[in-house]
């Protein structure tokens, strides 16, 4: 059999949100960038399909404009457990909910127009130092990129693979054509699972159900939901259910001789940090400096700083999910204390620093937390 045989300076495994930004991203800084994927665009995923400010503000830096007509913003979001509704805004800034094939297909004519060449439908199926296969081809690289997500064969060849995932959950995703009722994200705590519901159309929402069990699926959870169950009546589903894993993995080493991981290839944190596109995005900026500057100890570095504080929040978030009292007294506080909600869920999207929480504002949340026993 024919071999074809091609070079370039970059080869990117994986045509996802974190490969296509990291195409752009180096393309940019004039590298000559190869991609494959396996699959066709657009490609699709179970997703929250909630960009927080900092992601929106990440893609604008990669060139991405989301006008609309491609999303719809969001200011803020809301908890709602056992009747209690606790709600951010976000300060000075909004995020956006968007279908995750127009997501992608906003990056793949971005990354075209950049110079990144795909190759769509292509799987890599091997790598040795500064060379890849994939099906009858070879490909000459210097650097090897693999944002092939959660399940990364290249870091396993790379020998990044190291333990499991801290926590591993289920997610089903799938769209309804009903006009959204509100402008907020909101995430309802249930007994075994959460229900992320983001508006991502004039007439249109996306609807996640996690749980750390994969048989309960939309239908089953909307059951603890009367409230939802009741919008949706006579709405219909628009998609099928999607299903993905969400998983908080913490890698020591992203990166060994020339190859470096990037997006969910390089750890994940809990979808319901509505976080995992964002740090792809930042990832890929970080990466494209390190390959710049021919030394990718720059992007181990900048990786850790990047990745620290959703890990940390994932860590939260679970905790929360795990201690059904915990949780109640912390969104009955959050309830009573907005203006603190807002400024922890700006420290977490990126436009506050965490300093700006203010030591005070802690105690008070402490004290809360001890006081609202009944
Ligand atoms: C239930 C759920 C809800 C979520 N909600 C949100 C949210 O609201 N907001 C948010 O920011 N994040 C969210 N996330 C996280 C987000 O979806 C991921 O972080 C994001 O998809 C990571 O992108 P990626 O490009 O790294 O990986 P992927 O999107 O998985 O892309 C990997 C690509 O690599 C390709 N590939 C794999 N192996 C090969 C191979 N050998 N050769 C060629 N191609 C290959 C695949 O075909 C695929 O296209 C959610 C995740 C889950 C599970």
């Amino acid at each position: 059999m024919a071999v074809n045989y091609l070079e370039t300076d970059v080869f990117i495994v994986g045509g996802g949100p974190a490969g296509l930004a990291t195409g752009i991203a180096v393309r940019r800084k004039g590298f000559r960038v190869v991609l494959a994927d396996a699959s066709q665009p657009p490609i699709d995923k179970a997703c929250g399909e909630g960009l927080m400010p900092n992601t929106v503000a990440t893609l604008k830096e990669l060139g991405v404009n989301l006008g609309p007509g491609k999303a719809i913003p969001f200011r803020g979001i809301r908890f709602t457990n056992e009747g209690q509704v606790a709600e951010g805004a976000f300060l000075e800034s909004y995020g956006l909910g968007i279908r995750r094939t127009t997501l992608h297909e906003t990056l793949v004519k971005r990354a075209a127009d950049a110079g990144v060449q795909c190759l769509w439908g292509a799987r890599v199926t091997s790598i040795a130092p500064c060379q890849v296969w994939l099906d009858s081809r070879q490909v000459g690289c210097r650097w090897i990129i693999a944002a092939d997500g959660q399940n990364s064969q290249v870091r396993k060849w790379a020998g990044l693979d190291r333990g499991q995932p801290e926590e591993t959950r289920y997610g089903f995703r799938q769209h309804f054509r009903v006009a959204p009722w509100t402008d907020f994200v909101e995430v309802h705590w249930g007994n075994d699972c959460q229900l992320v519901v983001t508006p991502v159309g004039p007439d249109e929402i996306c609807l996640v159900v996690t749980s750390r069990s994969r048989k309960v699926r939309l239908q089953k959870a909307l059951l603890q939901f009367p409230e939802i169950r009741q919008r949706l009546e006579g709405n219909s589903a628009i998609t099928k259910d999607l299903g993905a894993i969400s998983a908080l993995r913490v890698l020591r080493s992203v990166t060994r001789g020339h190859v470096a991981l990037v997006g969910d290839a390089s750890g994940s944190v809990d979808s319901l940090t509505g976080e995992g596109l964002g740090l792809a995005f930042r990832q890929a900026l970080a990466l494209a400096e390190a390959v710049a500057c021919d030394d990718l100890t720059l992007y181990q570095a900048a990786h850790r700083r990047i990745n620290r504080p959703p890990e940390v929040m994932s860590r939260l978030l679970l905790t929360l999910e795990n201690r059904p009292w915990l949780r109640r007294r912390t969104i009955r506080a959050l309830a009573k204390e907005p203006r603190l909600f807002e400024r922890l869920l700006a420290a977490h999207a990126g436009t506050f620093s965490p300093w700006t929480i203010g030591f005070g504002n802690i105690l008070k949340l402490g004290r809360r937390l001890i006081a609202d026993s009944n």
